[in-house]
């Protein structure tokens, strides 16, 4: 059964907090929302659209007499937004966020916040490389995982409550603690992305050298690294520095991985080159038996590359 909550307010009205306006409307999920951005050119396409049933004109004014608040900004702007709304939030009020790095986000958030409300962080692992509010859709969050991270004296029922609330937008839910939230997406997310950033950065060079070979004959690989690389700047931007450590952590392992890879190339080491890709591949298929992609080749993509 799923959760409503009388009045949400989403505060950034982008890929996550629309696709979260039309999944609460799928699922009658909430009585009102309302929303705010802080441009006017944003606020503007929102009302054009039908994003949220009120959009209002200050983030103080969104949410007023709100149940529950949800704060949909880059994980650097968090704190800032916290500080604007506290003394307008309602007492009992469940305020929560969609960041994707959890740890700095209590930090800046949590002092805000009065004590008469409930702060439960929270990070849905769905996204796309497209952002805006006319990037959202119903079906983003369905069967994608949510992780809800409760600060330390979360009540229960509050917390109860918001699991409710993101199952009733399609997503599986499991609570985590904050430092391991931010290592396990250290791995996941966000050294892959930096990575990708990397692997574009250095085709982009060479395709200068190579006038502009490695775009035309770019093939599945590349091409995945560039949908990665084309995410939000200023979201992974605020990612890396405020996921700092457990991203320097993981990416010093990845370049010790590297470096072992690159001696077996140049010692001609194929055993240590086919034992490594034979456990990546086993990792693969893994993803694959949980239900966490398809098996289809090149994703089910309809035109496939001839790499
Ligand atoms: P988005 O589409 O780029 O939208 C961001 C929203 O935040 C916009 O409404 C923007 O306002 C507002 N904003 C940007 N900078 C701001 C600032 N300094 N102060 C106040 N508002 C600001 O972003 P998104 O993809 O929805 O991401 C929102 C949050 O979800 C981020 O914390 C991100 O880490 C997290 N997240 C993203 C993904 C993903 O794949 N995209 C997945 C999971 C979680 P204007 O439009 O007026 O500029």
């Amino acid at each position: 059964m799923s959760v409503t909550y009388k009045r949400v307010a989403l505060i950034g009205l982008g890929l996550i907090a629309s696709s979260m306006f039309w999944g609460m409307k799928r699922g009658g999920l909430a009585g009102e929302v309302t929303g705010y951005a802080r441009s006017a050119a944003t606020r503007d396409t929102a009302r054009k659209i039908g994003l949220c049933d009120r959009v209002c004109d200050s983030a103080v004014e969104a949410v007023e007499g709100a149940d529950l608040v949800i704060l949909c900004v880059p994980v650097g702007a968090m704190g800032a937004v916290a500080s604007e709304i506290a003394g307008a939030l309602a007492p009992g009020a469940t305020v929560t966020d969609v960041g994707s790095v959890k740890r700095n986000v209590i930090e800046v958030v949590g002092p805000h916040l009065p004590d008469n409300v409930h702060f439960i962080p929270a990070h849905p692992l769905a996204g796309t490389e497209h952002s805006g509010p006319e990037s959202g859709f119903a079906e983003l969050f369905d069967n994608r995982w949510c992780l809800i991270v409760p600060v330390e004296g979360s009540d229960p029922d509050a917390v109860a409550k918001l699991r409710g609330f993101w199952e009733g937008l399609g997503s599986n839910v499991e609570e985590m603690d904050a430092d391991h939230h931010d290592l396990v997406l250290a791995v996941t997310s966000h050294a892959p992305h930096l990575i990708a950033y990397t692997m574009v950065g250095v085709a982009d060079d060479l395709g200068r050298v190579t006038d502009g070979e490695v775009i035309k004959y770019s093939a599945a690989g590349f091409r995945d690294f560039t949908r990665i690389a084309a995410s939000d700047p200023t979201m992974w931007r605020d990612v890396f520095l405020s996921n700092k450590d457990a991203t320097l952590e993981i990416l010093g392992r990845f370049t010790e991985e590297l470096f072992a890879l690159q001696r077996a190339i140049r010692t001609g080491d194929g055993d240590h080159l086919f034992e490594y890709f034979t456990r990546t591949r086993a990792i693969r298929r893994g993803i694959i038996e949980a239900g966490q992609d398809t098996a289809a080749p090149n994703f089910g993509r309809a035109t496939t590359s001839n790499e």
